[in-house]
């Protein structure tokens, strides 16, 4: 096993070793490759940056104090009367979803605002349909991608807000 290229070797090729390369002995051949080639270094993929933005999120939601004054509430109040979804109030305002909607239920309707966080929001099912169809509209190819993350983030906020309305 010592003396021998480890790639050379897998491919049932037995060559001598030139030099060790991460710890795999290599021939000059492997070597020259491995070179002209090197190993990509790992990219996170889409689940694990998803991860990395709840975790971020948590986090935030742990330090930063969930104060809404009366001025923003009324703003909030008037951006959803003026049409806004409860995603762009939220970025616009830079609050919770849960603490958004919460805002915008609780205006007029009184039995809304004890509802279970969560449970029958019947808003986003036809603004997702929406937004997929407006993604396959658009002639971008990451307007499906696009699309899909935007729901999983939806989705996650949802659940974030939901765990801050635990704590
Ligand atoms: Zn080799």
């Amino acid at each position: 096993m010592i003396g021998l290229c480890q790639p050379c070797k897998e491919k049932g090729k037995f060559r001598a070793v030139y030099k060790v390369v991460g710890g795999v002995p290599m021939c000059g051949g492997c070597v020259a490759d491995r070179e002209a080639n090197p190993p990509e270094p790992a990219k996170p993929q889409a689940p694990e940056i998803l991860e990395d933005a709840k975790n971020d999120k948590e986090e935030k939601g742990k330090t930063m104090p969930k104060q809404i004054d009366e001025g923003t509430r009324q703003e909030i109040l008037k951006d959803a009367d003026a049409g806004m979804s409860v995603e762009q109030i939220r970025k616009k305002h830079n609050v919770g979803w849960i603490t958004a909607k919460n805002i915008i239920d609780g205006s007029g309707k009184s039995a809304a605002g004890k509802k279970r966080a969560g449970g029958g929001d019947s808003s986003s099912a036809p603004r997702r349909a929406a937004a997929k169809h407006a993604a396959k509209n658009s002639a971008s190819r990451w307007a499906d991608t696009i699309s899909q993350l935007r729901e999983e983030r939806d989705r996650i906020d949802r659940v974030i807000g939901e765990l801050e309305q635990m704590n």
